[in-house]
């Protein structure tokens, strides 16, 4: 394989360039997928550069390389899915060790930290990332790890990365940040002081929802090699055939995000305009809590946007039900839009009681803009919403 050549070029080149050219047997332009699980070594004691699929694939190291770039990070390690991702970091924690975690995140994150911490692995403080006063509370407890998810799953609210690093770096303690919603085109935790950016790649990186998998990306060389170290000893590491997709949605990544956001942007302003709806949470509208802030740290407002239908369960069941372009599905990131009912779908494994305490309201929808015509996704919600109203 001839190394990637990750100088050449501004980030949109080399996004769509990654890995081109890297078969040295047949000059093959795009790069060949690898499904060995297995090397031959080149005789006794001679260990190629690869010697079995867990540890290493040619495939999942072009693809970890290219989100390493984008991130700004030293290394990535590639997972067969985000949770495995977050599972592959939280093998830096140990008992007795405390982790603070947004109250608001993914619910299958809230899940896993909850379980872990019902176990014994570590001690969770779910918090409010928002409250200065929380903040201050669960930092005199010292934690060894922080976790952040900006815009957070499924309300957008958005974490100030550069103040939370300076406060992990007083403290000692690493920060993750969850980048899924944004992607490295959009926001870049690391160069704002972050450890450690985990995806769920299963979003926009491959965008075109056909695999699952996740990444983890280090700032450092210490941390790289303790992550890889990890997910070879864990098992936790993506299928090569992901990865081949997964470089593949890579390369048209700029392209795609450019008019996820346009769209997000025009559907975003016209829900504000509805009757049936009570609240829309999209960072990049001016009455959003924190649009400033999300205008300083990301360079894209994202196309996920999220609101409250005025008038109880059954509008919000007749919005759901009269969508034709919409998908109700759960996910994201993907070239088409999707619908979805946090409360009953993506954050059904958070109780009751810590919906209520995130905010996660019944009447809350989730959009997830893809890149069909802006027209067609408005008229779309239009005909449902007069069918909800009627
Ligand atoms: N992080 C975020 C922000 C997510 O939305 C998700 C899934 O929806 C995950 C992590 C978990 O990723 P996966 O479903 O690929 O395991």
């Amino acid at each position: 394989m001839k190394p990637q050549r990750k100088n050449c070029g501004g980030s949109q080149t080399r996004t769509v360039r990654a890995a081109l050219e890297s078969d040295e047997q047949f000059g093959a332009v795009a790069p060949p997928l690898h499904l060995s699980s297995t090397y031959s070594f080149a005789g006794f004691g001679q260990r190629r550069r690869f010697d079995y699929g867990r540890s290493g694939n040619p495939t999942r190291d072009a693809l970890a390389e290219a989100i390493a770039d984008l991130e700004g990070g030293v290394g990535a390690v590639v997972a067969a899915s985000g949770m495995a991702a977050i599972t592959l970091v939280c093998q830096l924690l140990k008992p007795g060790d405390v982790l603070i975690a947004p109250h608001d995140c993914y619910g299958g994150t809230y899940r896993f930290f909850d379980a872990m911490a019902r176990r014994g692995a570590f001690e969770v403080l779910f918090i409010d990332q928002g409250d200065a006063g929380a903040w201050s509370q669960a930092l005199a407890r010292r934690p060894a790890m922080i976790w952040i998810e900006t815009p957070s799953n499924p309300l957008l609210r958005i974490t100030d990365i550069r103040t939370v690093a300076s406060a992990a770096k007083e403290q000692g303690a690493l920060l993750a940040v969850d980048n899924t919603f944004l992607s490295p085109i959009w926001q870049q935790p690391i160069a704002l002081g972050a450890d450690i950016v985990v995806h769920s790649t299963t979003k926009y990186l491959n965008g075109h929802s056909d695999v699952v998998g996740g990444a983890v990306v280090a700032a450092s060389k210490e941390l790289h090699e303790a992550l890889s170290w990890w997910a070879n000893c864990i098992g936790v590491t993506g299928a090569p055939f992901d990865s081949y997709l997964t470089l593949r949605g890579l390369r048209t990544l700029h392209a795609r995000m450019a008019v996820h956001g346009r769209n997000a942007m025009i559907v975003s302003e016209w829900l504000q305009e509805q009757a049936v709806v009570k609240r829309v949470y999209y960072p990049g509208l001016v009455a959003h809590a924190q649009h400033d802030l999300a205008k300083r740290q990301q360079n894209g407002f994202g196309a996920m946007i999220s609101f409250e239908v005025r008038g109880g369960a059954d509008r919000v069941r007749a919005v759901v039900e009269n969508v034709n372009l919409f998908s109700l599905a759960e996910s994201l990131g993907g070239v088409e839009s999707l619908i979805a009912h946090p409360a009953t779908m993506t954050h059904a494994a958070m109780n009751v009681d810590a919906r209520r305490a995130a905010g996660i309201t019944d009447e809350l929808l989730r959009l997830s803009i893809g890149i069909e015509s802006v027209d067609d996704l408005i008229a779309d919600l239009g005909g449902a919403f007069a069918i909800a109203n009627s």
